[in-house]
């Protein structure tokens, strides 16, 4: 079956699933004060999990990424990731994680059906790394990343938040890392969310500005894969590493979107930024709802919008990207 498309003739062949909203991680820039429980409501059940990947299998979907929070905090993960890979039309499972379960969990992963490896890395500097994330882990984080080097994935990516005056400085030392390394770096502009205004008045870099580092630097811009994300990316014959620039606030970032999101307690969000989540676990509570699940989702993939409103500073239901699954 296609996959889906909207009526902007967008395709989604990319569901992103948030498994919890919980993370260890005190990032500067989303949840710099920890991660508080709220609410009563558990995240999303295997079960539940399992229903909600074959009805958008059943649309087209053919990869799905887990995320969260940090997805690997979830005890039931390599559960997860069997069931989710056992789907019939799901290619490809991925996961974004902040590496910090790597060392432990990063084979039976693989093991377990995970095809691609996403690990938040924001700087190659220890000091730096624990500035940002409030935990001094980096050696645990890269020790995992070289592991999963060797595992045959099909991709590993690492993403890079970029923040002025934090690591905005760090092109050459990643130069070097990738000379030898099957990896591909994407840096992330920066984006506002509910929370960090102040942060991000502070430490927002338009990330374009490394484009023209890397055109220096012989680097040339490689052509689009149909299913790709939103990264720009670059190759040079001097380096097996790759680089990425995600860049949000860039003229064309939506016409490019590909991916619908699900939230850790089950609402489809057709927007990073949007303004209203849409319950989809009323109708993952029995089998007997897959027909009505798959008319809800396609009919609210309808209403998604050409482009988010974060040009006018308006970031949505989005806190921070922990809630929704960045
Ligand atoms: N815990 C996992 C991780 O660290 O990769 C997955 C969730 S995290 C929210 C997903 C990605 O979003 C991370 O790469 C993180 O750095 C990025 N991120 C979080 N807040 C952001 C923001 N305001 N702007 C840009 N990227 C952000």
């Amino acid at each position: 079956m296609a996959a889906l498309v909207d009526r902007f003739g967008r395709s989604f062949p990319y569901l992103r699933l948030s498994l919890t909203e919980a993370c260890n991680y005190r990032c500067s820039y989303c949840l710099p004060d920890g991660y508080r429980a709220g609410g009563r409501q558990r995240f999303l059940e295997l079960d539940e999990i399992q229903r909600l990947v074959r009805a958008f299998a059943r649309l087209g979907m053919s990869k799905i990424r887990l995320t969260g929070g940090e997805p690997s905090l979830r005890k039931d993960l390599v559960q997860v990731i069997a069931a989710v890979s056992a789907v019939p039309g799901i290619e490809r499972v991925a996961i974004t994680t902040n590496g910090c379960n790597l060392p432990r969990h990063v084979r039976a992963w693989r093991e377990a059906g995970l095809t691609a490896l996403n690990v938040s890395l924001d700087t190659l500097d220890r000091d730096r790394f624990h500035a940002i994330t409030g935990h001094d882990r980096f050696d645990e984080v890269t020790e995992g990343v070289e592991m999963a080097l060797g595992l045959g994935f099909d991709s590993v990516k690492l993403n890079a938040v970029l923040l002025r005056d934090r690591n905005d400085d760090e092109l050459p030392a990643w130069f070097d890392f990738l000379r030898g390394r099957d990896v591909a770096i994407r840096f992330i502009e920066l984006m506002r969310t509910g929370d960090n205004l102040a942060f991000f008045e502070r430490h927002h870099l338009r990330a374009e500005l490394l484009e023209g580092q890397l055109l220096d630097a012989g680097w040339t811009l490689r052509p689009r894969a149909r299913d790709a994300g939103p990264a720009r990316e670059y190759a040079h014959p001097g380096y097996r590493g790759r680089v990425g620039i995600i860049a949000p606030y860039s003229k064309d970032f939506c016409a490019g979107c590909n991916r619908l999101r699900v939230t850790a307690r089950g609402d489809l969000r057709l927007c990073l930024f949007g303004d209203f989540g849409i319950a989809l676990r009323p109708l993952l509570q029995s089998d007997g709802d897959q027909e009505a699940l798959v008319a809800r989702i396609s009919t609210q993939l309808g209403l998604k919008a050409a482009g988010h409103g974060l040009f006018q500073g308006e970031t949505g239901l989005t806190p921070h990207l922990a809630s929704i699954g960045g």
